[in-house]
């Protein structure tokens, strides 16, 4: 657990948020500020900067991130209308959040 990490303090129960879903290693829940109908993060809960401070050990925690994000997508019904799985990286990729996160985001119609 990293001091100061809004997403960390989430993992931990501190501000309330709903987890759609939850296991030893992610949970996920709904941006806050969506920008699409279905709009969730999948996060990690081992604190992880970005993409780029990935080390070899984490390979897996990055592949359930993806298989959670497909599974999700068929909870959310958006399996066959499609949608997109985001990575930002780092300030100039978007990322304002500085713990790894998975954007699910579709529901267009
Ligand atoms: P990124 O730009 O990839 O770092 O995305 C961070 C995302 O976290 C943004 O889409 C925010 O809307 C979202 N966010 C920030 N604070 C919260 C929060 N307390 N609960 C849920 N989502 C949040
Ligand atoms: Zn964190």
């Amino acid at each position: 657990m990293e001091k100061d990490c809004i997403f960390c303090d989430i993992i931990n129960g501190k501000m309330g948020t709903k987890f759609l879903y939850e296991n030893d290693t992610l949970v996920v829940f709904k941006d806050i500020n969506p920008v699409a109908p279905v709009h969730l993060l999948i996060v990690p809960r081992k604190h992880i900067r970005s993409i780029n401070d990935l080390e070899q050990e984490d390979k897996k925690i990055v592949s359930e991130m993806i298989m959670a994000g497909k599974d999700m997508a068929k909870k959310q019904g958006v399996t066959k209308s499609g949608y997109k799985l985001i990575f930002n990286v780092e300030k100039g990729g978007g990322q304002i959040i500085f713990h790894l996160h998975l954007h699910l985001i579709g529901g267009w119609r």
